[in-house]
């Protein structure tokens, strides 16, 4: 849902900049952190029935502020109880979020960007192209409307106990709405998650990663998928821009100091491309020098794709030869595949105004 542009909406602010608002109003700072416990906790969005508000203080929010999460184009479920929901964005674009449950867990896998310019070759989204950043309180707001669908908290029950930054788009592209959003899903006041289960995804953006690590405490993820450059300069065309010797460079600086925050490697399993015994003995020479657990992924066809997912064989003995060097090595089971909700699958619906040309400027300029 678009916002009036007179109203501000409260989901764009983290802990801080919500106090920093109230303040800058001529209230207490202490409101802020009420807004944030009827926003996240109770799930509120009507000023109206915040009642440890004194009435002031409601009609002075009715007339200046909105709570506006994204609304819910539909929801689908999986035979496998993946849900996924389509968001409305505005002039007619559309995110995908994907909630994924397990037995111990329940994972929701958040999009940053409306499509995304990096082009990854085996990426349904990257095939797509790019339209436009998400807000703080777009990617905020994904998480909110599937608590509330979920019933997360209802009864004491904790439905979300993780979120990936892996859904539509390259986060760290995002930086600016993306650190606020990180810090209200580890905020307390908001959904209160330890920054161990929150997860950012990227391809590679070096200085963003080092940006990252001086500003939250999150768990990181890179999409490594080859260990040598001519392989991964095809699969991910950053690699152009950031080799893999400075990324992973960058992956030893993220993890150095934090207590049990070793980088996780997703590799997706491609048939004949990067699935053979010498791939895997490559990646075993990469990811010796900055260790981390290893994901791998069997890849999702989606249409117009030239790549096949890896037999079930090969997966397994890519998987038994990184074991064998004392790597943890894990292999994703697909999920939501009949409702297109899988790793790699997610297009969503938005209108590409940014030709191949721009796309690969921004790759350059990044
Ligand atoms: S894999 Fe990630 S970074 Fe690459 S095109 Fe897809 S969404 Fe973008």
């Amino acid at each position: 849902m678009s916002t009036p542009a007179a109203l501000t909406n409260l989901l764009d602010f983290d802990r801080d900049s919500l106090r920093q608002w109230f303040v800058a109003h001529g209230h207490s700072a202490f409101r802020g952190d009420q807004l944030l416990k009827w926003i996240y906790h109770q799930q509120v969005t009507d000023f109206a029935a915040m009642t440890n508000l004194g009435k002031d203080l409601r009609d002075w929010l009715q007339v200046n502020a909105v709570v506006a999460p994204p609304q819910i184009v539909s929801e689908q479920q999986s035979t496998d109880g993946t849900v996924k929901w389509l968001f409305d964005v505005g002039t007619g674009n559309a995110i995908e979020t994907v909630f994924i449950p397990e037995p111990s867990r329940g994972t929701l896998c958040v999009s940053s960007q409306v499509g995304c310019a990096l082009n990854c070759s085996f990426c349904a989204t990257g095939a797509q192209g790019f339209n436009r950043n998400l807000s703080t309180a777009e990617i905020i707001g994904q998480v909110w409307q599937a608590a509330n669908r979920l019933g997360h908290q209802r009864n004491g029950t904790r439905r979300i106990t993780n979120i990936v930054m892996m859904g539509m788009g390259e986060p760290l592209l995002n930086m600016s709405a993306l650190l606020p959003a990180l810090r209200l899903m580890c905020e307390d006041l908001a959904f209160g998650l330890a920054g161990r289960r929150v997860t950012v995804s990227t391809a590679g953006l070096v200085p963003a990663i080092d940006t990252l690590a001086d500003s939250v405490d999150v768990s990181l993820a890179v999409s490594l998928h080859a260990a040598d450059d001519d392989l991964r300069n095809e699969l991910v065309p950053l690699n152009r821009k950031y080799p893999t010797a400075q990324l992973l460079d960058a992956c030893a600086r993220y993890s150095r100091g934090r207590v049990k925050r070793t980088v996780t490697y997703e590799y997706t399993m491609i048939d004949g491309v990067n699935d053979q015994i010498q791939h895997a003995r490559k990646l075993i020479t990469l990811l010796r020098r900055v260790p981390g657990k290893i994901n791998l992924i069997p890849f999702n066809p989606f249409p117009g794709t030239r790549y096949r997912c890896s037999s079930e064989t090969a997966i397994a003995k890519f998987q038994q030869q990184l074991m064998a060097a004392d790597f943890i090595a894990t292999v994703r089971r697909t999920r939501g595949q009949d409702i297109d909700a899988a790793c790699g699958q997610l297009a969503g619906d938005f209108m590409d105004r940014t030709s191949r040309r721009q796309r690969i400027q921004m790759q350059v300029a990044v």
